[in-house]
């Protein structure tokens, strides 16, 4: 029967294939029912101020444990979602939940968030998140929206409405992962950021060889002649945190500050950080 359907048919019923689509459909059932029963969680991770040395926000990080007890990775179950549609109602419960976990922090810090960019084709995208924020009683400048490249690339014409609405309304917009995507730097020039996360693939590379070193200096340069804050991402040793000292980076995120913990951790992890700098 499958075979007379023609070569595209037969290819389903292949035993890996079949296995492959099986597996994906129980995920998407199990995501669905995680979203319905809201058993989705964010965790946190802190943004350093590399000027002062102190905690300058949190970049909320979703996580999901599935009915199996097992830690699905986000990067498999946020494209899941945004194959399956369930990317917008995922993102509003978890940025209802983060707000409410902001208001507890003191008022200079930010909460980082990030947007897929299937989320950038949504009109009513700044819509939906001013209403998050204001039921939640969050000021729209407490809160920055992280998008890659990346999302910039289906409707950069409504993306770039978009940016507008999310800038009026006073929320910090941050470039995620540069130097990892689609990199057309012309078209670049036409969005506005505050902020430019260089990736941590960068950080990986620096000081070994002169030419990642190049690339990582006009990465930083370009970003301070865009008039934008720069953050160096996935900093896990002191070295690497000295060299992006060195070259003027203004933050720091990465396991050397602190892994992404759940929000009930946060004020110990504050205190201890106060107490560590004090005896320095
Ligand atoms: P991202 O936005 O670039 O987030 C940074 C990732 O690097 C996080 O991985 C974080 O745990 C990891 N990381 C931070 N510091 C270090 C370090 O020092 N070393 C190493 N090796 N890794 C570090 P995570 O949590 O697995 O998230 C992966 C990606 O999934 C994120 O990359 C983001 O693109 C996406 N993601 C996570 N949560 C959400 C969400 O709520 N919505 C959307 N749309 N995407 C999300
Ligand atoms: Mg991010
Ligand atoms: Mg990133
Ligand atoms: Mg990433």
């Amino acid at each position: 029967e499958a075979k007379s359907r023609g070569p595209n048919n037969y290819i389903l019923f292949e035993p890996e294939m079949q296995a492959k689509v099986a597996r994906r459909a129980k995920l998407e059932g199990e995501l669905r029912r995680a979203i319905d029963q809201d058993r989705l969680a964010v965790h946190y991770q802190p943004l350093v101020d590399l000027r002062t040395g102190d905690v300058c926000g949190f970049e909320a990080l979703a996580r999901w444990t599935n009915e199996d007890g097992e830690q699905v990775p986000p990067n498999v179950f946020i494209p899941l979602a945004e194959e399956t549609g369930l990317i917008t109602l995922l993102f509003q419960q978890l940025l209802r939940q983060a707000c409410e976990a902001a208001k507890s922090w003191s008022d200079e810090m930010v909460l980082s968030f990030n947007l897929s960019p299937v989320q950038m084709e949504d009109r009513m995208l700044p819509a939906r998140i001013l209403d998050i924020l204001g039921k939640a009683g969050l000021p729209p400048q407490r809160l920055e929206i992280e998008i890659t490249e990346n999302a910039l690339i289906a409707d950069p014409a409504l993306a770039e409405q978009i940016m507008q609405s999310l800038n009026a309304a006073g929320i910090q917009i941050a470039l995620d992962d540069f130097g990892t995507g689609y990199s057309n730097l012309s078209q670049l020039a036409r969005f506005r950021f505050d902020k430019i996360k260089i990736d941590k693939s960068f950080v990986a590379t620096c000081g070994k060889d002169e030419r990642s070193e190049k690339i990582i200096q006009a990465m930083l340069s370009l970003s301070r002649s865009l008039h934008a804050r720069t953050t160096v991402e996935g900093v896990e040793d002191y070295g690497q945190l000295a060299h992006f000292v060195s070259h003027g980076c203004d933050i720091g995120q990465g396991y050397f500050f602190g892994k992404p913990i759940p929000a009930e951790e946060v004020p110990g992890f504050l205190r201890r950080r106060e107490r560590v700098l004090s005896t320095a």
